[in-house]
C-alpha cells in the first residue's frame, strides 16, 4: 500500500488529465496534493511530528528489547540527529541530495538509521528483523492514522465532482483516443 508511487492527486492529474481537472488537496484547498503533502496536510488528525515520534518510539522500543545493557540510553537523542530523518518545511529547501522523514514514510530506510540500530543490536540479522517489525507498525500507523481518512474523503469529493461515474471517464477515454 505505502511505497513511493501513491496515487495523489497530482500523479492522478498527470496520468488522466481529462477525468482530475485539479491537484489541489480536495482537503484543505490549500496546496497541490503531492505524496509529501498527503503526510504534512494541515486537516490530517496527527501532525508529521507525531508520525515521527512514534517511529523513534518503535524503534526505540524493539531495539532495547533485543539488545543488552543500557546501550539504548539517549538512542532517541541519536535518532533525531540523523540528517535524513528531518523533516522539511516550507522554510527548509529541499535537498535532492539527502532523504528526509516523507522518504521514511515512503518506506525507504536511510543507511544511517540501519547503522545506529545495528550497533545496538550487533549482527545484521537482528538489525533486519528489528526494522522489518518497525516500518510494518509504522506503516499500518501512518494508515489508520493519515491514508485510510485522506481516502474516504477524496472517494466523497471525487463522487460530488462527479469522477468515479463510469458515463464520464467513458467520456474522458473516448476524448482521449479521439485527441491521440
Ligand atoms: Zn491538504
Amino acid at each position: 500500500m505505502l511505497n513511493n508511487e501513491l496515487p495523489s492527486l497530482e500523479k492522478l492529474q498527470d496520468r488522466f488529465p481529462l477525468v482530475y481537472h485539479t491537484n489541489i488537496c480536495s482537503r484543505c484547498l490549500l496546496e497541490e496534493e503531492t505524496q509529501s503533502h498527503i503526510f504534512t496536510c494541515t486537516k490530517n488528525k496527527i501532525d508529521i511530528y507525531t508520525c515521527r515520534n512514534k517511529l523513534f518510539q518503535l524503534i526505540v522500543n524493539k531495539t532495547t528489547v533485543v539488545s543488552c545493557g543500557d546501550s539504548c540510553k539517549d538512542f532517541k537523542n541519536e535518532l533525531i540527529n540523523i540528517e535524513d530523518l528531518n523533516i522539511l518545511t516550507k522554510f527548509t529547501t529541499c535537498d535532492l541530495n539527502h532523504l528526509s522523514f516523507i522518504d521514511v514514510i515512503l518506506g525507504f530506510i536511510p543507511c544511517k538509521l540501519f547503522e545506529v540500530v545495528l550497533q545496538k543490536v550487533i549482527t545484521k540479522e537482528i538489525a533486519n528483523q528489528v526494522m522489518d517489525e518497525v516500518m510494518n507498525q509504522f506503516k499500518l500507523f501512518i494508515y489508520e492514522n493519515i491514508w485510510k481518512e485522506r481516502c474516504s474523503l477524496v472517494r466523497e469529493w471525487e463522487c460530488n465532482v462527479g469522477i468515479g461515474n463510469d458515463r464520464k471517464k467513458q467520456k474522458c477515454r473516448q476524448q482521449t483516443s479521439d485527441t491521440v
